[in-house]
């Protein structure tokens, strides 16, 4: 793996890191080169090789700041963004090697060194990340547009006119998701507890779920109401920044954390609760991202010992109203960002198990990564088909009724691949499954119709 230094071959100075947001040297030289994270990574599980793998990565990122390597080798390049940043590796790795904050930096300084990537690159994030995304209006806006796409009959016309096979799009629109009738944005609306309030939540409503998945967020709200806490979503909360550091905009994201930051008064509330567990590790992480803002690091911690998982909230309290039955054979898929990045594992599978004749059975490999990873079905579209079939056969090798996720992007790849593949299977998030068994649920008699029985 050792290339050699390019100085001493070519007589031009090396490129490496530089300030700001350099990788961790100490978390860098933590790894102990064990291997035991090795069988948990989706992209050494493809190729086999070490340098797709978390050991062979932190190697070259280790090359790189020890000036043994040049940062735009096509290899650390290439490397780099073929990882999921899944982070599979950090959940098994005895030594506690921080792998996502060393590959978030690592892409930040890569983008810093490329100017952004060619002139496409450019343009591509500039509408995603530094418009669209940068404002939750903006988004709104143009997901009407798709949404009339979709319900005009267009969409159907334009898959069956074969342009979109033309054009190598085909499998990029099959993924787009189907938008919720109803978007759900936050004005500082307030949904009361049923029955006697216990307590008050905020609901970080964020981008994607507000739109594609507004029905996932219905459902939350209805369910934490259902177990006694009020829920509201506070104006002027934003994307959570995931897109942005995952693709190496640090500042993008430390921007719109901010802006979450000032937006919750977390006096207010008990647990800023979200159902995206992409968007809940981001969130967990504000307070690293701003660690070096004196204005914000205090805050940013603050602001993510507030924030919770809703599985992870709803197990923790303990439903306090009994779901209703629902009869169905479940299988679950594991969000990489829940079960590696935050670590939840049993929450989901205490709330499956609390509904009254659902069969749970596990699907193998439940835990290797689906390949959605933010935009890298965009970025490394082989890599994603080959993760997501792989991850549709293991669930239908158990033959469910549902597959239950607990994230946007996991959904949108089953849902996609399904489609694509013709499977009647229907994709739920968790709280979706839990909504509909509260639905089934024979409503509680009052004392007094119990007195006249
Ligand atoms: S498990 Fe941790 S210490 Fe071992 S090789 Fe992987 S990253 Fe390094
Ligand atoms: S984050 Fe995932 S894909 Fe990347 S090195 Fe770790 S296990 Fe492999």
């Amino acid at each position: 793996m050792n290339r050699g230094s390019r100085t001493s071959m070519t007589n031009t100075p090396m490129t490496t890191f530089s300030e700001p947001d350099i990788p961790d040297f100490d978390v860098i030289r933590s790894c102990v080169h064990c291997g035991f994270c090795l069988p948990t990574c989706p992209t050494y599980v493809l190729t086999g090789k070490e340098r797709s793998s978390p050991r062979g990565r932190i190697w070259l990122m280790k090359a790189v700041r020890e000036g043994r390597m040049d940062m735009m080798d096509p290899i650390f390049d290439y490397e780099m963004s073929f990882c999921l940043n899944c982070r599979a590796c950090e959940a098994v790795c005895p030594s506690g090697v921080e792998y996502g904050q060393i590959l978030e930096a690592s892409r930040a300084q890569l983008e810093r060194a490329h100017n952004g990537g060619s002139a496409q690159a450019r343009a591509a994030k500039g509408l995603t990340y530094g418009f669209l995304f940068k404002d939750m209006r903006r988004l709104r806006a143009a997901s009407h547009g798709l949404k009339l796409y979709q319900r005009s009959g267009l969409q159907g016309a334009v898959r069956k006119s074969g342009i979109l096979e033309l054009i190598g799009l085909a499998e990029q629109e099959m993924m787009l998701p189907e938008l919720s009738d109803e978007f759900l944005a936050p004005q500082g609306q307030t949904w009361p507890a049923i029955g006697e309030s216990v307590g008050r939540v905020a609901l970080f409503t964020g981008c994607i779920m507000s739109t594609a998945y507004a029905d996932v967020h219905q459902a939350t709200i209805r369910v934490l109401n259902r177990n006694g806490y009020d829920v509201t979503a506070v104006n002027e909360q934003t994307c959570c920044g995931a897109l942005h550091v995952h693709g190496g905009d640090l500042d993008g994201g430390r921007e719109l954390a901010r802006q979450n930051i000032d937006s919750f008064d977390l006096d207010a509330f008990d647990a800023v609760i979200i159902n995206a567990a992409g968007c809940g590790a981001a969130l967990k992480e504000y307070g690293h991202l701003l660690h070096n803002d004196p204005a914000y690091a205090e805050r940013a911690s603050a602001f993510s010992g507030k924030v919770m998982d809703v599985a992870e909230f709803l197990a923790g309290i303990g439903l306090s109203a009994q779901p209703g039955p629902l009869a169905a054979r479940v299988t679950y898929q594991e969000p990489c960002h829940l079960a590696h990045a935050q670590r939840i594992t049993a929450q989901p599978r205490t709330l499956l198990e609390a509904i009254p004749e659902l069969t749970l059975v596990e699907m193998p490999e439940s835990s290797l990564c689906c390949g959605s990873a933010g935009v890298y079905n965009v970025t490394q579209p082989e890599a994603a088909r080959e993760l997501g079939n792989r991850k549709v056969d293991n669930a239908l090798a158990v033959e469910p009724e549902i597959i239950v996720s607990a994230n946007p992007g996991c959904m949108l790849q089953l849902q996609g691949i399904l489609r694509s593949r013709g499977v009647d299977v229907e994709v739920l998030h968790i709280v979706e499954l839990l909504d509909r068994a509260y639905q089934n649920r024979i409503p509680a008699r009052s004392t007094a119709e119990r007195a006249a029985d």
